[in-house]
């Protein structure tokens, strides 16, 4: 029996995944960034906070004798992923990234794909709508600071940072959402425009869906490239990836 399955996580996903192991008798330790105030936490090891780069996790795998590493992280974590490639390269330990599939238009979407936040920005300004739904997250949000000419819903977990768009609403949720409560939600703020990053998955589609009965466009952020490595899209398949590396 090797020693046991680290999961980065910070996602639905993860958290699933760390359930199946778990009840499957196997040991998990689960890593979370620390960045959300209240996580909804797996079931096993759970262990909070940045290892302190590449060099610090690879000790860090070899210290606790990990068996093998299933990076879950989101889609746009890109630092602890690249961090996880060389790591356990570093440490030999056997690597999965588990990465749920982005999202993709219909033919009644009106979606406009960008690079990064700026670009959305410079985006929401050709387009000029009066007033935004935003979701992209708390981080990063400083590209539209400077935006005066419309109003923004800015939807996240926990609070954004400043600097935000001088006229603005927070709203702090974490979803799951469904399709009635984005309807509702774009009808009452009088919502003309949508900006999301392509998480993917089901849990934040729905404002997709929503956007795309109301006739809104929606800016959406391209996912950042990532560094070659096995990849799986689903819980089930990284479940038994792990399982083909315990065995024996
Ligand atoms: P990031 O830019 O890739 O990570 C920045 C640093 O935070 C990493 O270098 C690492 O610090 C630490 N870190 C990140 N994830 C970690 C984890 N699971 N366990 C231990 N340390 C971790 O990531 P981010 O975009 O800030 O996201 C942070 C976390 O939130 C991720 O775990 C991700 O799954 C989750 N999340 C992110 C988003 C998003 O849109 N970015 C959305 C939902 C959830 P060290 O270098 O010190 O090890």
């Amino acid at each position: 029996m090797t020693g046991p399955i680290l999961i980065l996580g910070g996602t639905a996903e993860a958290r699933a995944l760390a359930g199946q192991l778990d009840a499957q008798g196997i040991r998990v330790i689960s890593s979370l960034a620390g960045r959300v105030s209240a996580p909804r936490l797996p079931a096993g090891e759970v262990r909070i906070g940045g290892f302190g780069g590449p060099g610090a996790l690879a000790g860090w795998l070899a210290g606790y004798g990990i068996g093998a590493v299933v990076d879950a992280t989101h889609p746009f974590a890109q630092r602890i992923s690249a961090s996880a490639v060389r790591a356990s390269a570093d440490a030999n330990v056997p690597l999965l990234r588990l990465e749920r599939p982005g999202w993709e238009a219909g033919p009644e979407d009106r979606w406009h794909w960008v690079a990064d936040l700026p670009q959305a920005a410079g985006r929401l300004a050709e387009l000029d709508p009066a007033r935004v739904l935003l979701t992209t997250g708390r981080q990063g949000l400083d590209a539209f600071a400077a935006d005066d000419a419309r109003w923004f819903l800015i939807r996240c977990v926990d609070p954004p940072a400043p600097p935000l768009p001088a006229a603005h609403e927070v709203i702090l949720d974490r979803g799951p959402y469904t399709l009635q409560g984005e309807m509702s939600l774009i009808d009452a703020h009088r919502i003309d425009a949508l900006v999301t990053k392509d998480s993917g998955g089901p849990l934040t589609q729905a404002k997709l869906a929503a956007a795309r009965l109301r006739g809104l466009p929606v800016i959406i952020v391209r996912r950042p490239p990532r560094p070659p490595v096995a990849s799986v899209p689903t819980v089930a398949q990284a479940a038994a990836w792990v399982l083909g590396h315990t065995s024996g």
